[in-house]
């Protein structure tokens, strides 16, 4: 019998409940290739006791069906079905503080290796990376285009109801309170500080060279369409600055 017909990825592993699409073999093989090809891969994986420190440590195993030590076993016995299941949703969880690291007796460490699944997920395109990412789209728009997460004129009353009665803060003038500041690159309230054009240009650069924009282009095409619009019209800025400055530069010369 054909795996690919035949199996469902929670069947083998025992997940009734999971939502995990059929997959293939060749699919399993790749995403766990491309996982273990990580140049980190050596380094955060030595071997497992599967003595359950790391989980015991965990702040996220205490609120999500969620252990570190699965995950860790997972790729030690290279279970090529239960990692693939674990991209689904398991590892979404993890909140990358490290406290396994520190603690684990074979120097693994098992955010490294959640941190190395997450970007093939995303490398893949998977719908789980999709679905995480989603919410933070605006945030992801502002840190690439500008280096900022967060910038006074995205908090709002709305988006921080969870705040209680402290909400009414957040209604403040906030930009009269940021010109208040004595630090004039705060004075802004699009972003959390004010960004040098050079400093932005340079961003992009780091963002092409480490994939960075090619991972984007995989999970949300709109936004990113939306950045490469925005990063061109910086460029073309920066050019024309850099343009007007040369020009400034030789009239002096030739005085
Ligand atoms: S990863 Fe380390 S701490 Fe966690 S179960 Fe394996 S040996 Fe123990
Ligand atoms: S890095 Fe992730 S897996 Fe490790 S202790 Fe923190 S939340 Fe848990």
């Amino acid at each position: 019998m054909s795996h690919s017909q035949t199996t469902r990825v929670q069947t083998i592993i025992g997940d009734p409940v999971s939502d995990t699409p059929v997959v293939d073999r060749d699919t399993l093989e790749e995403v766990f290739k491309d996982i273990q090809s990580d140049l980190r891969y050596d380094h955060e994986l030595n071997g497992c006791l599967n003595c359950g420190i790391c989980t015991a440590t965990c702040p996220s195993a205490h609120y999500y069906d969620f252990s570190p030590r699965e995950i860790v076993q997972l790729l030690w016995t290279e279970n090529l079905e239960g990692i693939y299941d674990a991209m689904q949703e398991k590892i979404w969880a993890c909140a990358q503080c490290y406290t396994c690291a520190a603690r684990c007796p074979f120097d693994n460490s098992p955010g490294g290796l959640i941190m190395l699944m997450r970007e093939t997920a995303i490398k893949h395109g998977m719908e789980s990376a999709k679905n995480v990412l989603r919410p933070f789209s605006r945030v992801m728009l502002k840190l690439i285009s500008t280096g900022n997460q967060l910038s006074p004129d995205m908090i709002t009353a709305d988006g921080f109801a969870d705040w209680g009665p402290n909400v009414t803060k957040i209604d403040a003038p906030l930009d009269v309170l940021r010109k208040a500041i004595p630090v004039p690159t705060l004075n802004t309230t699009k972003t959390a500080w004010e960004v040098n054009l050079t400093t932005s240009v340079e961003l992009y650069t780091i963002w092409e060279e480490t994939g960075v924009l090619d991972q984007l282009e995989m999970i949300d095409e709109n936004l990113f369409d939306v950045i490469i619009d925005i990063m061109d019209e910086k460029r073309e800025d920066l050019q024309d600055w850099e343009d007007e400055q040369e020009e400034l530069d030789s009239s002096h010369i030739n005085r």
